[in-house]
C-alpha cells in the first residue's frame, strides 16, 4: 500500500521552494545557508501539515500531541536544484510520468531548543545536534548506522508515514517540554516492497528507487528508505508538546556549557 502524493502537495511545493524575496533571505541563500521560516497557524499549509501529522500518529499507546509550531525549511538554491534534478530523472523513467513524491516523517536528535520559541529559528552549532545538521545540509546516506547499529533495509535514509514512529527516534534536551519531527519530500519512485529484513541492501535493482518495508514480520509500522542523498530533502519542522517522558540527550559541548555556567554562578556567589 503506497500513499499517493496528497492533493494539497502543490501548496507545499510552492511554500518549500518559494524564492526568497526579502534582502535578508536573499543574503542567506547567497551565503548557501538553509534556514527556517515560521508558518502562521492561519496558513493553509500549517493547517494541512497539522492534519498530516495528527493523521499519521498511529501509536495508540501514545496520546496525540498538541502542535506548538510549524516551520518551513527554505533550502539553498543548489540543494533544491539537485533534488529537483533527481526528481525529474525518476519522473522521466516512469510511465505515466510521476516521481511518486511523498511527504514522510523522520525523527532525530535535537541538542538545542530550535523551534521552542515560535520565532526562534537560529540553527545551533552543537556537534551532536543532528536536527540542525539535517536542516543545514540535508541527509547523508553515509551516516546510516552511526546512530543505530541495526539498519533493517541496509545503508539508506529512513523515513516513515507514521509521525508517532518518527517520534520514537526523537531525543531532546531535558530543559525543553517540546519534541520535534521533520517532514520530508521523498522521491519514492518505484518502491521495492520488503516484508522481511534486508540489512545487506546498499543499492537497488535496476528500475527501483526506494524500499518500502510493510508492517508484518518484525516491523510494526511502515518504513520508506532511499539510497541517494538527492532523493530526499527536509521540508518542514513540526514542534509539538507530547505527554511522553523525554529521553535525555546531553552532548559534550552542552555539558561543557553547563559546567561553565555553573562555574560562573559559583564565582558570582563567591563575589
Ligand atoms: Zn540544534
Amino acid at each position: 500500500m503506497f500513499h499517493p502524493v496528497p492533493a494539497f502537495f502543490m501548496i507545499f511545493r510552492r511554500y518549500s521552494f518559494k524564492p526568497s524575496t526579502s534582502r535578508a533571505k536573499k543574503k542567506l541563500v547567497k551565503k548557501k545557508l538553509s534556514h527556517l521560516v515560521p508558518l502562521s497557524t492561519q496558513d493553509p499549509t500549517y493547517i494541512q501539515l497539522e492534519k498530516h501529522f495528527q493523521d499519521g500518529w498511529t501509536h495508540l499507546s501514545k496520546p496525540k500531541p498538541q502542535v506548538h509550531a510549524i516551520f518551513t525549511i527554505v533550502l539553498t538554491e543548489d540543494s533544491s536544484a539537485a533534488f529537483l534534478r533527481y526528481r525529474a530523472l525518476v519522473e522521466n523513467s516512469r510511465t505515466p510520468r510521476d516521481a511518486n513524491e511523498q511527504l514522510l516523517f523522520h525523527g532525530t536528535i535535537r541538542s538545542c531548543l530550535l523551534g521552542d520559541e515560535k520565532r526562534g529559528t537560529q540553527l545551533c552549532k552543537i556537534a551532536g545536534c543532528l536536527l540542525c545538521s539535517v536542516i543545514r545540509n540535508s541527509f547523508d546516506v553515509s551516516k546510516c548506522g552511526k546512530r543505530h547499529k541495526f539498519c533493517r533495509f541496509g545503508t539508506g535514509i529512513y523515513t516513515t508515514t507514521s509521525s508517532s514512529k518518527a517520534d520514537d527516534y526523537f531525543i531532546g534536551v531535558p530543559e525543553s517540554p517540546f519534541r520535534a519531527v521533520l517532514v520530508n519530500r521523498v522521491v519514492v519512485g518505484n518502491p521495492l516492497t520488503q516484508k522481511s529484513n534486508a540489512e545487506e541492501i546498499t543499492e537497488l535493482p535496476f528500475g527501483y528507487h526506494s524500499v518500502v518495508g510493510v508492517p508484518g514480520a518484525g516491523l510494526n509500522y511502515g518504513e520508506t528508505v532511499v539510497y541517494n542523498n538527492d532523493a530526499i530533502r527536509p521540508a518542514y519542522l513540526i514542534v509539538y508538546a507530547a505527554d511522553i517522558h523525554p529521553e535525555i540527550h546531553v552532548t559534550r559541548s552542552r555539558l561543557v556549557k553547563q559546567t561553565m555556567s555553573r562555574r560562573t554562578m559559583l564565582l558570582k556567589r563567591r563575589k
